[in-house]
């Protein structure tokens, strides 16, 4: 039987290698942070990992990941609702729902879990969930497991989410759903005017603040935060992968009556391990240290200003942004990988990404700036650019 299904998955395999699709994955050997090396033996200066804050190698959480082996233990071996809630799950609960502004907070295993269980027990097919188009795969996916009625809106264009919250009027209850900042272009979701329109139209509003907590807003508490909404949004879905210390861990924070159902009805909740309590105790101590002082918040902010300002007036062509993702368009598919092997040459790892994950014609590097990240770091990849942007014909 496996005979003809192996040469079915060979040719799969060999479409997408023929297609230039095919991810080959870099072996890093040193901790995650500014200058990592690879297995190679190449020490290389990182500009594309979602350690925005710089937290991934952090020697507070690490102490306090290591406290926590020592008094809880491991693993949990079990789900929440079973044997699976320490003190700590608790407390960091606790702790996100009074950095968001939220009444409380559910922990899941990754925020993709957060995605994919936080529509089905909400809504019904009575319902309408109103979705931007360039949402993450895990909302698109959580969208799928849910009877409610779907409608989609082009990338933060509001006249088209006031055309779907109009079609949607005669559903019972309206969900907005948006990302609080998009990977891909680093553009900010226009919470403002999707929190009028929600108001205009009956509807509330859930954003998933993955890129943006940590990074977006003065202190880091995301859109809401920049948008002066903090407390007005129903619900919030966020990581712990990335600004938040980077290890793994999602969670959903808002209104209690939401959490509190689904604690009772989510899947991934119900049916999937909690979190390890070191997990769990460096992320209190990531909040701690996030609501002590606006050092790293500052830095990332600072260091993101510089960066993108230098390229532009290098004459590069950056996505407007007000986060730490900077899109430097370059347009072509082929242009956009021969860059990016040319800059590793340098020293400067960054992922030139091309359709289908960006439309055709829109190929880009995407860079991601981190508090981790010193001006010298930041001087030398600005000059790579420009070297490489001469050679390439990309600037003058
Ligand atoms: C990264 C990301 C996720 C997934 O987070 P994990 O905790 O790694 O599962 C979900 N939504 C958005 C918008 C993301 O960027």
């Amino acid at each position: 039987m496996y005979k003809n299904y192996k040469e079915h998955l060979d040719k799969t395999l060999s479409e997408i290698r023929e297609a230039g699709l095919y991810k080959n994955e870099r072996i890093i050997v040193s901790p995650q942070g500014a200058e990592i090396e690879l297995n190679t033996g190449q020490k290389v200066l990182n500009f594309c990992a979602n350690n925005y804050l710089g937290l991934s190698n952090n020697k507070a959480l690490i102490d306090a990941a290591k406290k926590a082996l020592d008094n809880h233990g491991y693993g949990m071996s079990s789900v929440r609702f079973i044997c699976g809630t320490t003190d700590l799950h608790k407390e960091l609960e606790k702790k996100i729902a009074e950095f968001f502004h939220t009444e409380d907070t559910i922990l899941y295993a990754a925020c993709f879990d957060a995605n994919g269980g936080v529509f089905e027990p909400l809504l019904g097919e009575e319902d309408a969930i109103i979705s931007d188009s360039l949402n993450h795969a895990s909302i698109i996916d959580g969208v799928r497991l849910c009877k409610a009625q779907r409608y989609r809106y082009n990338n933060a264009d509001m006249t088209d989410l006031e055309e779907q919250l109009k079609a949607a009027q005669n559903n019972r209850f309206r969900l907005i759903v948006t990302d609080g900042v998009f990977s891909m272009d680093g553009n900010v979701a226009p919470l403002d005017r999707i929190y009028e329109l929600a108001g205009k139209y009956n509807a509330m509003i859930m954003v998933d603040e993955s890129h943006s907590a940590g990074v977006v807003g003065k202190t880091g508490r995301g859109v809401t935060e920049l948008h002066d909404l903090k407390g007005k949004i129903e619900i919030i879905t966020g990581t712990l992968g990335k600004s938040f210390g980077g290890a793994i861990g999602g969670f959903t924070t808002g209104k209690k009556e939401i959490i509190e159902l689904l604690r009772q009805r989510s899947r991934p909740y119900l049916f999937s391990n909690s979190i390890p309590p070191l997990v769990a105790a460096a992320g209190i101590k990531m909040v701690e240290m996030m609501t002590e002082t606006n050092t790293l918040q500052d830095k990332l902010h600072s260091n993101a200003e510089y960066f993108i300002d230098r390229m532009q007036k290098a004459g590069f062509d950056i996505k407007p942004t007000k986060s730490a993702i900077c899109a430097v368009m370059l347009y072509d598919a082929k242009l956009s990988q021969d860059f990016a092997a040319k800059l590793l040459e340098e020293g400067i790892y960054v992922i030139g990404f091309y359709y289908p994950v960006v439309p055709k014609g829109q190929a880009r590097i995407r860079v991601q700036l981190s508090a981790a990240h010193e001006k010298e770091h930041l001087d030398k990849a600005l000059k790579a650019f420009e070297k490489t942007g001469k050679e390439l014909g990309v600037i003058k």
